[in-house]
């Protein structure tokens, strides 16, 4: 049996105020792995094991957006790809630390 990948870690650091500074520190492979499908507000169908819908980043008739086994995703129309959080910060625009505390309280 394989061991499991070691833990990624990174301190995201955010200004509060002026003077006061607040670390907080976010498992980002847990955060990758969260379910983003909730942001998706077209019908999704399994196809062998991926999740198929229509692309949320372009205009398309036919879905070419799948969302793999290990949670990234990737369209075949316009090329985006990407993991839970990049997913948050593409569409919805949030920061990256913005993204990671979205994430973590789902
Ligand atoms: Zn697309």
């Amino acid at each position: 049996m394989l061991a499991p990948p070691d833990r990624e870690f990174e301190w995201i650091i955010a200004q509060k105020k002026e003077t006061k500074f607040m670390a907080k520190k976010y498992n980002l492979e847990n955060l990758r792995q969260v379910d983003f499908t909730r942001f998706i507000n077209t019908p999704i169908r399994e196809v062998s094991g991926k999740k198929l819908t229509l692309c949320p980043f372009h205009t398309e008739g036919s879905p070419s957006f799948f969302i793999y086994p290990d949670n990234s995703y990737h369209c075949f129309g316009c090329g985006t790809h990407g993991n839970a959080i990049d997913f948050l910060i593409k569409k919805l625009g949030y920061s990256f630390e913005h993204a990671c505390s979205i994430l973590e309280e789902l």
